[in-house]
Order: structure tokens, then C-alpha cells, then sequence
């Protein structure tokens, strides 16, 4: 006598034999949402339909019982006959499958793909994700400091279940695994004497609690995918790559874990006219023949506007004018650096003729420049000292 046909595990999740782990988990957990009772009012059908899916993933998910039952068939989950190692597979009940279901999928409800996952410790297990975003600035903001807005796809206590996880009118009920510790205690005995082990709950994944009729909206995770802004405030001075963490600002935990931080990281945006160093800045300014002979009034740019700065006459090229209190402001020390013009001469590329002829006549009566023994850095830094403002 036969039993029922033997199953085609794979055609069941409509994955190929060779499908990698991820695969065959995405395709699960898309067939169960569909099948799932609680979307199904109890159907009966998607209820059959429900358990094969679990049963087929089960074994797939897992290396071992896979690889016995490609050679072997089912036979080899059993055991006995088809020599394989046997996993005491049998068909499953509901609830069987439900915690299956629940096991792997329960509590990150499917959001998993959508924040990266990732490995936490059972502490943190309740703790939402931080969040993190890039916030550009400009220079003239860094001046000032400002208040950001920006916008966050992150997730929110769903309304449906006001962020319990349990259909309305019922609620988690401690798991009977491990008593609502969320631990599993093994004791075991070794050459050393009686150890103890540790590890999360398998039923519960570690939360102390199972959720038998998840919130449909949500799927059991008490949170919903939503879209936030939030005021960040920049204060003045900050460096590019700091960042700025607003604690509690993250992604909430699940049914009620505590969020996560939202963290800023500074992304400011050069700004062509200054060179920055620190708190301090530079600025190149470029003066013609005449100005840097005769003396001028120019507008240097700041962080702040434009302030006046007089040129000396006889400034040599290198010369530094510092205008003290115009750099950025020292974070978190009161006070602000300086900026530095660096007085570059101009020198004309193209002359028109009128020119050419006032700079032949200028060639006639100009002093010489001086030896060149005594243009070394001792004369240029006694340039720059002496007309320091
Ligand atoms: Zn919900
Ligand atoms: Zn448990």
C-alpha cells in the first residue's frame, strides 16, 4: 500500500532544486501571507494549503533534512528505509505550522528586507534600528548654525494594534517554552562538571511572549511603514564628516521596544572662496598693479557678508591682512577664528595699446625691484608682519 503521492517540495514554493536559502524564504513567506488563516477566515483549503507550504519550507530551509531529501525523497526524512538520517518528519498540525511561521517570520513581520536585518544581541533584540542621514550644509550655514528639516522613511507604532502585535480583542500570551524568560536553560554535564547553557527561546525567539492571531496590519511587529520629518539642530561650527546623534529619534522597537537614534552625518558643501582650516579661513584676493602701488579699498567676502578691508600701498603678493573674529565659530568654546586674505598681484595677460604705452612710460621712471640677495624669506616675512591689520 502507498501513501499519499510524494510531494515535490520545490514545485511546491515554485523554486528551482538548486535555489539559494534566501530564495526559498522569500518564497515562503510570499505564499504564506497569501495562505495564512488569519487572511483566510479560516478557509479551510488555504488552511491544507498553509501547512504544505510550511511543511515543504521547513525541510528546504534547512541544509541537512534538504540534502536528504534530495537523494532520498521524503523517505529520507523519515528515516529507516531510504538510509537516510531521518528528522522524524511527519505532516504537521496548524499550529505546528503556525509557530513555524511565527519562528521565522513573527517577529521582524517583514521588515526585514526593508531596514537590512542584521544580527543583534538578545538585549537589544527589543531596541529599534538607528537611523541614519546624510545632511548637507553650506559654509554660511556652518557660520551661523541652522535648524534642518529632513525627511525619514522609518516605521511607526501601528494603529491597528496600537503597537501590540495581537489582532484587536486578543493579546500575546506567555510562551509555554520557556515560561516568558525568553531563555532556554540546558544543563549539561562534561569532564569539568555541570555547565549551564543559555540560549534565546526557539518558540519565542527570545521575546517571552507568542503572538497566536498577529495583528494583520502590521503582521505581529506593531509597526507600520511610515514617513517622518524631523527638526535637527545644527549648531554653529561643525566639521565635515561630524555627526549630530538625536537619541530616541530612530526607528521604534517592536511592540514597544525602545527606539533607536537618528544620526546625522555633516556632509558640507565647499565653498569656492574660502579655504578652511579649522575655524579659520583664507581667501585669495587678487589686486592689480596699481592698488597694490597706490593702496585701495576692497570688499572681502565673509561667512557673514562682505566687510571693507584697505589695501596698503607697496603690498607685495603673499601679504596676509587678518581679519580677526570672521573665521567659523569655535564649537562648543565661544568665540570665533579668523579669516586670512592672501594678496595675490594680478598681473594683465593682454594689454590694449593705451596701456602698453602708460606701462612703457611707467618702465622709464619705476625704481628697480630689489637685489635679489635680499629678496630671501626673511624679507618676504618682514612683508607680511608689517602688514598684518
Ligand atoms: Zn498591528
Ligand atoms: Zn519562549
Amino acid at each position: 500500500m502507498k501513501g499519499p503521492p510524494p510531494q515535490d517540495f520545490y514545485g511546491i514554493l515554485g523554486v528551482p532544486r538548486d535555489a539559494a536559502e534566501a530564495d526559498i524564504k522569500k518564497a515562503y513567506r510570499k505564499l504564506a501571507m497569501e495562505y495564512h488563516p488569519d487572511r483566510n477566515n479560516g478557509d479551510k483549503a488555504a488552511e491544507e494549503k498553509f501547512k504544505i507550504i510550511t511543511e515543504a519550507y521547513d525541510v528546504l530551509r534547512d541544509a541537512e533534512k534538504r540534502s536528504a531529501y534530495d537523494r532520498f525523497g521524503e523517505a529520507g526524512l523519515r528515516g529507516g528505509r531510504g538510509g537516510g538520517p531521518g528528522f522524524g518528519f511527519h505532516h504537521f498540525d496548524l499550529s505546528e505550522a503556525l509557530n513555524i511561521f511565527m519562528r521565522d517570520f513573527g517577529a521582524m513581520g517583514g521588515f526585514d528586507a526593508f531596514f537590512g536585518g542584521g544580527q543583534r544581541t538578545q538585549r537589544e533584540r527589543h531596541r529599534g534600528q538607528d537611523l541614519k542621514v546624510s545632511l548637507k550644509l553650506t559654509l554660511a550655514e556652518v557660520a551661523t548654525g541652522t535648524t534642518k528639516s529632513v525627511r525619514l522613511r522609518t516605521l511607526e507604532v501601528c494603529q491597528a494594534c496600537r503597537g501590540t502585535g495581537a489582532t484587536e480583542g486578543t493579546r500575546a500570551t506567555t510562551c509555554g517554552t520557556c515560561g516568558g524568560s525568553g531563555e532556554v536553560r540546558r544543563h549539561a554535564q562534561s569532564v569539568f562538571g555541570q555547565f549551564v547553557s543559555v540560549s534565546p527561546c526557539p518558540s519565542c525567539a527570545g521575546d517571552g511572549l507568542v503572538i497566536l492571531h498577529p495583528c494583520p496590519t502590521c503582521r505581529g511587529d506593531g509597526r507600520v511603514k511610515a514617513e517622518k520629518t524631523v527638526q535637527i539642530d545644527v549648531p554653529a561650527g561643525v566639521a565635515d564628516h561630524h555627526y549630530l546623534t538625536i537619541r530616541g529619534h530612530g526607528v521604534p522597537g517592536p511592540r514597544h521596544g525602545p527606539p533607536g537614534d537618528l544620526i546625522a552625518v555633516l556632509d558640507i558643501a565647499e565653498d569656492p572662496r574660502f579655504e578652511r582650516h579649522g575655524d579659520d579661513l583664507v581667501f585669495d584676493l587678487p589686486i592689480s598693479f596699481s592698488q597694490a602701488a597706490l593702496g585701495a579699498e576692497v570688499q572681502i567676502p565673509t561667512p557673514y557678508g562682505d566687510t571693507p578691508l584697505r589695501i596698503q600701498g607697496g603690498t607685495q603678493t603673499g601679504t596676509i591682512y587678518r581679519l580677526r573674529g570672521k573665521g567659523l565659530p569655535r564649537l562648543g568654546e565661544g568665540g570665533r577664528g579668523d579669516l586670512h586674505v592672501r594678496v595675490q598681484v594680478w598681473t594683465p595677460a593682454e594689454l590694449t595699446p593705451e596701456q602698453e604705452q602708460l606701462f612703457r612710460e611707467l618702465q622709464e621712471v619705476e625704481g628697480k625691484p630689489p637685489a635679489e640677495e635680499s629678496v630671501g624669506r626673511g624679507f618676504w616675512n618682514k612683508i607680511r608682519e608689517a602688514f598684518r591689520a
